[in-house]
């Protein structure tokens, strides 16, 4: 998945909370996303700004969190955080430890200006 298909996936959560609130303008979106993606963050905003022309999101400021990587060990069943790929288990030496997060994409939370304002 690269920064464009984010875009998009974050447009239509933004675009229906925005509908279903009745939302006339977004001002902040906060949005997280997983550590496994290795998103080129000045790219996203930039996409972002040019894919929410015309919407509501238009001119909207993304602040980007990036969630740490979760990686559950077959071995052991310890969890730990990683940023790396097939990192070995930290506990037990277990050379297969399988991603638990750090994939996802996610709207936290939004600024909007209300209907009628
Ligand atoms: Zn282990």
């Amino acid at each position: 998945m690269d920064e464009h298909e984010i875009t998009t996936g974050l447009l239509e959560i933004i675009d229906q909370a925005a509908y279903k609130n009745s939302v006339r303008k977004v001002r902040k979106v906060h949005v997280a996303l997983g550590g496994c993606r290795h998103v080129d963050q000045a790219v996203l905003k930039e996409d972002f700004a040019h894919a929410a022309r015309n919407t509501v999101a238009e001119g909207a400021e993304l602040d980007i969190q990036v969630l740490p990587v979760r990686r559950h060990c077959q071995g052991c069943g310890d969890t730990f955080e990683a940023d790396v790929h097939d990192l070995p288990c930290p506990k037990c030496g277990h050379p297969h430890t399988e991603p638990v997060s750090g994939e996802e994409a996610r709207v936290v939370d939004m600024e909007v200006d209300p209907v009628g304002v």
